[in-house]
């Protein structure tokens, strides 16, 4: 393998080889662009040394023959004694991952060389302050040495000549410097600073190879969810000076604003510095609007390159440059970083100045930055301190009286308290309080701690390792930087968006994007309303695209109303059980506890009219569209109370000698009715067969609001599901009952319903048997939260909060494969019945109403595998259109 490429023989696509900023470096250089000439070593180059812990010989050969043509064409040897070739030594990685690899500059001096640069440069200061640098920088990330001795022995430099800022000291004192430099390397290191010039390129990009695995870069990795087998490769580049006098500086330029999109001229310089320095905070940087002022010419044209490097990477650019006695040089530049909001913006503004089209101003954004637009957030314009910063683990604003255990969470939230829960890090345990709580605050662990997953998975704001907080739980109390105790009760604000933690409660506004999509736009500032015209263009173009259609789960009215407005076209699940409950719950529990054959009758009959409007007003909600209702699913015991909370109540009755003939009866049923494992237990089809009349009640329940709809003009649409079926004879039975009701139904009204009969296929005998289930069923809907719990044999309830921790550490999933789909697993099952259903029955409509409806990836997996529909939360919806439009594009 090759495994150095000149900068002239890359390109930005092998970002995979050349890490980002070597394969941006390569094509700037083939734009043309001033780049200073250098080469990359590869990541495999990377990957082969830190599996043999040695550089393979070929790596030394390639690299001593690039080292010769950049010599040749720089008409200077590395380190050479009259006029050195310095070079930069920088990693670059396929991700950027800021600050944590190394890099070093200004490789090449020695003490013979150092003069050499100094008679080059005509500036003995410049060039004994480079030297000292290089010491400094070396000896910190190649040999290891504490950076903090050469701090100290700078700032003693600056104490014995009483001047504070670096620039002040004068050639001569930095000369002792050196030499103070070089002890502290030998006395740490235990060797010499290397006065060969090519041992100290050698070591240096060792050193940036063995930087992909500390400590702090394998944590960041884990954290971003960025593989840890890429490597990095490492960029050698001939050095540029922006600190040779006032005519030379640096700075970081955007070609447009990462914050709106908008254009215009966005960046920082810092005049006679070098790139250190800007980071370091040395001295203050100016606008970069002000080097028009301070060198024209370079100004001019950086803003030539900026246009040159957007009209050709398509896309907002950032940019590193120096600038060396008046000549503009290219250090690095790539696709930017933006907020969710300029993402939206800068898509739709680079399809107005025609740069790209509609399906690639699809593929800039994303549901996730939709979703992050999608929450309400802080007021930005109250002026609070911010306390703390942590992992930004689940998006949201939350604002609550801190408790430091999960008893108080509980008992503070059911007197109707907002209370945010913090804690070091969180446990099973804590489960009660996460769910009582508004958000989650942890000092320790990252996103893929218990505190994110869980916080995750119930949609609850959480920030997770804000290590600056001291939590102290024994006493109840925080302590943040600065010394401030947060008290149990005190109240905090936390941000689950951006990481945020602040004191005090600070006021949360809508997001303009829901109050668009309600149909509720106020005219608002420019920026909410520049961010809601562009996120409507985005949705235009992703239901021009898409091939998918889209639903919502919803059991009302109101949900139905709303998933409406979000662009719902259906309801793909109506989950009925959601109407059982409240007052009645009593009604559902007569029928459970019916003795005979008429009692059992009576309580279907007063359940009857209950259920038939609540389809009436799902109908006129959702007129002309389809609407699923699945026939009642849940276990049973789920109607009836807690077994231990009514032997208590049995006992005590029992104790005090007081009636309690129904309180026994009740126990009696909740016993019989009680099942080991619920979930796999008597709910769903089962239900329907054993319990005579209930599923002919809600059949005729949807007929008759369906005819009542009709006769007044209604255009209702309904089909009827049948939940948890596993062969195709439990589906014939409960049709044909189905099928007898409607026709009733029919005969009596004198209208014609056109009902459709389905199920859902969320068992996996019924995903292999998905051929002869067709015979019986007009449509599919997958139900993947049921499907994922059988085919892992997950349990749904309880996983995410037991073991699933464990398993995202060790990398069994990236994610939970009840938020996104398995596709290899699940996933299959899913295509093959796709596949076998419509063999069967070619017209059969498919669709999917588990959670997965509305995760991005999966909606793409949907979208491969020819489903219709996906159906999920109104509130997911417009993230689903939006990738669905993605999908198809
Ligand atoms: C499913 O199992 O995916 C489903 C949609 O049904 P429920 O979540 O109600 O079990
Ligand atoms: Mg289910």
């Amino acid at each position: 393998a090759k495994f150095v490429y000149d900068f002239t023989e890359g390109n930005k696509d092998l970002k995979d080889l050349l890490g980002g900023k070597g394969a941006n470096l390569a094509e700037m250089t083939n734009l043309g662009l001033p780049v200073p000439p250098g080469f990359t070593i590869t990541t495999e180059a990377c990957k082969t040394y830190l599996e043999s812990g040695t550089e393979p010989a070929a790596l030394r050969d390639e690299v001593t023959a690039h080292l010769d043509a950049l010599e040749a064409q720089m008409g200077k040897k590395l380190g050479q004694a009259d006029n050195p070739l310095l070079v930069s030594v920088r990693s670059g990685a396929k991700f950027s991952m800021p600050g944590m690899m190394d890099t070093v500059l200004n490789i090449g001096l020695s003490d013979k060389s150092v003069q050499g640069l100094a008679k080059q440069a005509g500036d003995e200061r410049f060039a004994w302050d480079s030297y000292r640098r290089l010491i400094q920088m070396f000896g910190k990330t190649v040999l290891g040495v504490e950076g903090e001795l050469f701090e100290d022995a700078l700032e003693a430099a600056k104490a014995a000549k009483k001047v504070t800022v670096d620039t002040e000291l004068e050639a001569a004192d930095l000369k002792k410097l050196v030499t103070k430099f070089k002890k502290i390397v030998k006395t740490e290191a235990g060797r010499d600073f290397p006065q060969d010039p090519r041992e100290q390129m050698d070591l240096a990009i060792h050193a940036v190879f063995d930087s992909w695995n500390t400590d702090r870069a394998k944590l960041y990795r884990r954290q971003e969810r960025i593989p840890h087998d890429l490597g990095t490769a490492v960029n050698v580049c001939s050095m540029v000076f922006g600190n040779l006098g006032p005519d030379s500086g640096t700075g970081v330029a955007f070609t447009r604003d990462p914050a709106s999109g908008h254009q215009g001229v966005y960046g920082d310089y810092l005049q006679n510095a070098q790139g250190e320095d800007v980071v370091a905070g040395i001295r203050n940087t100016v606008p970069l609007a002000d080097l028009e002022k301070i060198d024209k010419k370079s100004y001019d044209q950086l803003m030539q390159i900026m246009e040159t490097l957007e009209n050709h990477y398509k896309d907002l650019c950032d940019i590193e440059f120096t600038i060396e006695r008046g000549q503009l040089w290219m250090l690095q530049t790539r696709v930017g970083k933006r907020t969710a909001g300029a993402a939206f913006r800068i898509a739709t503004q680079l399809v107005d100045q025609g740069l790209i089209d509609e399906a690639e101003a699809l593929q800039r954004v994303n549901g996730a930055q939709l979703a992050q637009l999608m929450f309400p957030r802080f007021d930005e314009d109250t002026k609070v301190e911010t306390v703390g910063r942590g992992i930004a683990a689940s998006p949201g604003a939350a604002v609550g009286k801190a408790v430091f255990d999960s008893y108080t969470a509980v008992k503070w939230s059911r007197s109707g308290e907002k209370v945010i829960l913090v804690r070091r890090e969180t446990n099973p345990d804590d489960l009660d309080g996460m769910i009582a709580a508004e958000g989650i605050l942890t000092s320790r662990g990252g996103k893929t701690s218990h505190a994110a997953v869980v916080a995750r998975g119930m949609g609850k704001t959480c920030v997770c390792g804000a290590e600056e907080l001291e939590v102290d739980t024994k006493r109840r109390r925080m302590t943040v930087p600065g010394g401030h105790v947060v008290e149990e009760g005190d109240l905090i604000s936390i941000d689950g968006s951006s990481g945020k933690v602040y004191l005090g409660e600070v006021p949360v506004v809508p997001s303009p994007v829901v109050e668009y999509f309600e149909g509720r736009m106020h005219a608002g500032a420019q920026d909410a309303d520049e961010l809601v015209e562009a996120v409507h263009r985005i949705m235009a173009f992703a239901d021009r695209k898409r091939r998918l259609r889209v639903r919502a789960n919803a059991d009302n009215a109101e949900d139905a109303m709303r998933a409406r407005r979000f662009g719902a076209q259906g309801i793909g699940l109506c989950r009925t059980e959601h109407m059982f409950l409240g007052d009645r719950r009593e009604l559902v529990e007569r029928l459970i506890l019916a003795d005979t054959e008429a009692e059992r009758e009576e309580s279907l009959k007063e359940l009857l009219p209950l259920q038939k409007q609540d389809f009436v007003e799902l109908f006129s909600a959702m007129d002309g569209l389809p609407v699923t209702i699945r026939l009642l699913d849940p276990p049973l015991h789920e109607f009836l109370p807690d077994i231990t909370e009514l032997s208590v109540r049995v006992a005590l009755a029992e104790s005090r000698q007081e009636p309690h003939e129904n309180e026994l009866r009740l126990l009696q049923a909740v016993h019989r009715l009680h099942e080991q494992n619920p979930m796999l237990g008597l709910r769903g089809v089962r239900l329907g067969l054993v319990i005579p009349g209930l599923f002919t009640m809600q059949v005729r329940a949807i007929a008759e609001a369906a005819a009542e709809r009709k006769s007044a003009k209604g255009d209702p649409r309904a089909e009827i599901m049948i939940p948890l079926v596993g062969t195709v004879q439990e589906l014939e039975i409960v049709r044909e009952e189905a099928d007898q009701v409607v026709a009733e139904v029919e005969a009596a009204t004198g209208t014609e319903l056109k009902l459709a009969i389905g199920t859902m296929i969320e068992l996996p005998r019924a995903a292999l048997t998905a051929g002869q289930i067709a015979e019986a069923a007009e449509f599919f809907s997958f139900g993947t939260n049921d499907l994922t719990q059988t085919v892992w044999g997950f349990s749904r309830d309880d996983v995410e909060a037991s073991f699933f921790t464990a398993y995202l550490e060790k990398g069994i999933f990236g994610v939970s494969p009840f938020e996104t789909i398995d596709k290899d697993g699940v996933g299959s099952l899913v295509k093959l019945a796709a596949e076998a259903g419509r063999a069967t029955r070619p017209d059969l409509k498919l669709g999917v109403c588990g959670e997965h409806g509305g995760d991005p990836e999966s909606v793409h997996f949907f979208h491969e595998v020819g489903l219709d529909y996906v159906s999920c939360s109104p509130f997911r919806i417009p993230v689903a259109r939006l990738e669905a439009g993605r999908a198809a594009s």
